[in-house]
């Protein structure tokens, strides 16, 4: 199977967090955590139409400006999601620049802020046109979990406790459409973006008899098919993936049960392990978990892979030490 999401750490473990999702065969990507972004080139960083902060200690926010500074000028609607107190964040830094001249921009940059609480959200837009003023109150809508969805996947949040609440985050696709390169060549068919959209299609779960045309050197320029027998013959469907990102957590047995249920049986958990487990002390009374504890909930979750990151700056030239104590953590358990 090849996967659809291909998530990716953006910096190195001991610098700021931050997951990145690009979609394949699609110019379109997801952030977690907003922190130092200035690794992940222009061209990616404009590929981003959701971003999911877990909080805003200034680790997982700072790269805001940047990712603001980028896309302004752009006909661009950018989602940003986070946790308690998030759209007064995202109007602090707003406030922080004047914005006379940003109503003769060209292409108008749009921000849809969604703030979670615990069984509801709030979402307010904020304009490049209007000044990024707010102008209309916040809507509010029911929280049970599901965050963000759309045909193809969904993004599932819980607010787990870091002495202040903070995000966690899966993102699970509904199912996943494999391609079979053989079907393509029994029926002389090229690949490329169409692929994209007959994919959506099926997402969309449009009439099966319903017509779709795919692009050829022919003659015609195009072949005709009726949806359901094309993917009878190029396509497989298998179960979607799922990819938990979890940081800044403290090792309760509150957060440890919601950890485990929001990252049940995924395909990749991305966790943090700031500290050494004789360092758990330490952990403790900062809010982290210990390698030893994330290799743990990665093997009560049954996630089949994981990645630890956010190491604290005190085991430098040391993370063999957190990624074995992590491993060990984990294959004693599954
Ligand atoms: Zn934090
Ligand atoms: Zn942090």
């Amino acid at each position: 199977m090849r996967p659809c999401f291909h998530a990716r750490l953006i910096n190195g473990p001991f610098d700021d967090p931050g997951l990145f999702i690009p979609f394949l065969f699609q110019k379109r990507a997801l952030l977690f955590d907003l922190g130092d972004i200035t690794a992940l080139p222009a061209r990616d960083i404009l590929k981003i139409s959701h971003v999911f902060v877990s909080h805003t200690h200034v680790d997982h926010f700072i790269g805001f400006d940047r990712l603001l500074r980028l896309m302004l000028g752009r006909d661009k609607n950018l989602a940003l999601f986070g946790p308690p107190g998030f759209l007064k964040n995202v109007e602090g830094k707003l406030a922080a620049y004047s914005w006379n001249l940003a109503h003769k921009y060209n292409y108008p940059l749009s921000l849809q802020v969604v703030e979670v609480q615990r069984d509801f959200t709030l979402s307010r837009q904020y304009r490049c046109r209007d000044r990024f003023e707010a102008l209309k109150d916040a809507v509010q809508q029911p929280f049970d979990g599901v965050l963000y969805e759309e045909p193809a996947f969904k993004v599932s949040a819980v607010i787990l406790d870091h002495q202040i609440p903070c995000l966690g985050f899966s993102v699970k696709e509904r199912f996943h459409v494999n391609i079979i390169k053989e079907g393509l060549k029994r029926l002389s068919l090229e690949p490329g973006p169409w692929l994209s959209e007959f994919k959506q299609a099926i997402y969309n779960r449009t009439d099966p008899a319903a017509g779709f045309e795919v692009p050829t050197t022919g003659q015609s320029g195009k072949k005709k098919f009726a949806l359901e027998n094309l993917a009878n013959q190029i396509s497989r469907i298998s179960p979607g993936q799922k990819i938990t990102y979890i940081t800044d957590v403290v090792h309760s047995s509150i957060n440890q049960d919601k950890i485990v249920k929001l990252a049940r049986d995924c395909d990749h958990l991305f966790i943090e392990a700031v500290f050494l487990d004789k360092d758990r002390q330490l952990a403790r009374n900062k809010g982290h978990l210990t390698a030893r504890q994330a290799g743990e909930l990665a093997a009560r979750s049954g996630a089949r892979q994981f990645s630890i990151f956010h190491f604290s700056p005190r085991y430098t030239d040391q993370e063999d030490l957190l990624y074995q104590e992590a491993r060990q953590a984990y294959e004693r358990m599954i």
